[in-house]
């Protein structure tokens, strides 16, 4: 690899009439992709004075589908950062990241029209606004630019961090880190021509971009967009097939509404998607803790182990269990470092925790992933790291030195709770609490309490009742929690309170649970 984001596997020639990218208009050739980028690229630097978008901020927002896909690659071919907005995110947090970014260009397609006028006018003034689909299918062939000199230490793209413990910062990474990141995914997941994904995730977060969609392409595989996350569409996308899909990947959220569907199918049915899965030769899970009632559960259905791993906007992929065995997946845990990725713990006083074995503590991560900066955020970067080179994740982790594998106890900001002088894992309660067979989705969480520094605290979302179970009528008390919980857990692990719900756990569009507006909404 040249070190560049928007390399694409050898698409002038034995690649040229394979699909790139399917969607629901059909499939779209690499040669096709290619030429679209030329074109999309060539008008964008028709309007720059020195034909080069040097480090502008373009940012853009395409449903998921082909169109997302030259845009992006041709802000890269053009010198530019891209800054990929979505139409998950209301009006005004996508006004938050144009200005943010201070972007120079906004690119978008026509289905997000409507959108697009509902910016403010503020926001849209001075910025050049482009329609993709109208740029690429407009008869008059722009004049060829050259394709200015891109250097793998330039900036390349602003991802901003999914939200769920504060404002989002924006996460800049050069071409040589996006090279990286892919480069250490594809290896490590054997990533080949052979290879396509159903990607069903959201385009502005490293899992859809990076994981999903930069490695299918930098591998010469075809990735298959679906314009949306469905469980219903998804399980008759495997079932009706054509059965040629061999990567999926999701968050745990999603695997739970793909369970949920499974559940609601006739028994034929079930028999058809559990025969679908034989299609696929890895499914990976991330970006939240996947608990091990949902592993165990999909293993029963699918008959995948899904392979867990952990990373972040601003490092990429650090740590992942074994693609080539799926023997040695554990559950519960993130596995082993990938290739390049440096493993550091400390304590809360910043040294290094030197009994390794299962201790928590920080996780720090240094390496040629990591990102360069926050954008704009000189402060937040440089407190980000130690010695200018560990970043300080603000996730605890450990690690069983007998195999070497790690396992993530959950972020220091919100699932490390102290109660009554202990430290506990909000996400190692919440995966007990899930095996529980009234409990459908979970959140646990502190809340102030005089005598114990925190209370832990259980908000529970109930299953469904089903008819003539009679000890269902009783409602979910604290005491039917404890019983439950006494033979699997040390006492002070315990909730001693509980919170039931009757709708989902709110999450964000990446599955993750801000758990400070949870206590505000629930006991402020
Ligand atoms: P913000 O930084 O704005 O609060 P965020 O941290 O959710 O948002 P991301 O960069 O998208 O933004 O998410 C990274 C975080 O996701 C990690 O720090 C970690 O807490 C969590 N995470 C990712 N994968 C896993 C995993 N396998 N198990 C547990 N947690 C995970
Ligand atoms: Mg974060």
């Amino acid at each position: 690899s040249r070190g560049l984001a928007y390399e694409l596997a050898n698409a002038g020639g034995d690649l040229a009439n394979k699909p790139a990218i399917v969607d629901a208009q059909g499939e779209h050739s690499y040669a096709r992709l290619q030429h679209d980028i030329t074109k999309l690229r060539n008008s964008l630097l028709a309007q720059t004075k020195d034909h080069n978008l040097k480090e502008e901020r373009v940012a853009y927002l395409c449903p998921n589908g082909y169109h997302y896909v030259p845009t992006q690659w041709s802000i890269w071919a053009s010198g530019g950062i891209a800054v990929p907005l979505s139409h998950l995110h209301p009006p005004a947090e996508m006004e938050y990241f144009i200005r943010d970014s201070q972007a120079s260009t906004l690119i978008y397609h026509p289905a997000f029209e409507s959108t697009i006028e509902k910016l403010s006018p503020a926001v849209l003034s001075g910025l050049r606004v482009m329609n993709v689909v109208d740029a690429l299918s407009s008869a008059q062939e722009t004049p060829h630019i050259e394709e200015p000199k891109i250097s793998p230490d330039q900036r390349a793209l602003i991802i901003y961090t999914s939200g769920t413990t504060g404002k989002p910062k924006g996460v800049v990474t050069t071409h040589n880190i996006i090279a990286t990141q892919v480069d250490i995914l594809v290896s490590s997941w054997n990533w080949t021509v052979t290879d396509r994904i159903h990607h069903v995730l959201p385009l502005h977060h490293v899992h859809g971009v990076i994981n999903a969609l930069n490695c299918g392409l930098a591998s010469g595989a075809t990735v298959e967009m679906a314009p949306k996350f469905d469980a219903d569409k998804v399980w008759k996308r495997w079932i009706e097939g054509p059965h040629n899909l061999t990567l999926f990947m999701a968050v745990p959220a999603m695997y739970s509404k793909l369970v949920q569907a499974y559940d609601k199918m006739s028994p034929e049915n079930q028999a058809r998607a559990r025969e679908a899965c034989f299609q696929f030769r890895l499914m990976v899970s991330g970006s939240s803790a996947l608990p091990s009632p949902l592993f165990n559960r999909w293993r029963e259905i699918s008959g995948h182990v899904l392979l867990e791993r952990y990373g972040m906007t601003e490092i990429g992929m650090a740590l992942g269990n074994s693609a080539s065995d799926p023997e040695l997946r554990k559950e519960g845990s993130v596995g082993y470092p990938f290739p390049g990725v440096a493993l550091r713990l400390h304590d809360e006083q910043g040294n290094d925790v030197t009994s390794l074995h299962d201790t928590p503590g920080e996780l720090l991560v240094a390496g040629p992933s990591v990102f360069k900066e926050y954008w704009n955020l000189p402060e937040k970067t440089a407190e980000a790291f130690t010695d200018q080179v560990w970043f300080k994740t603000g996730d605890t982790a450990a690690q069983d030195t007998t195999d070497g594998t790690w396992r993530i106890l959950g972020r220091n900001s919100q699932d490390i709770l102290k109660s009554g002088g202990y430290k506990i894992s909000a996400l190692e309660i919440e995966r007990e609490l899930l095996a529980h067979p009234r409990i459908a989705d979970v959140a646990v969480v502190g809340v102030s309490d005089d005598v114990l520094g925190q209370r832990i605290t259980a908000i529970i979302k109930e299953k469904p009742k089903v008819e003539g179970e009679l000890e269902q009528l009783s409602p979910l008390t604290e005491e039917i929690i404890y019983q439950f919980c006494e033979p699997r857990m040390a006492k002070y692990k315990i909730p001693r309170a509980i919170k039931v719900i009757d709708y989902d756990v709110p999450r964000n569009a990446m599955g993750k649970i801000n758990k400070k507006d949870l206590v505000r909404r629930f006991f402020g």
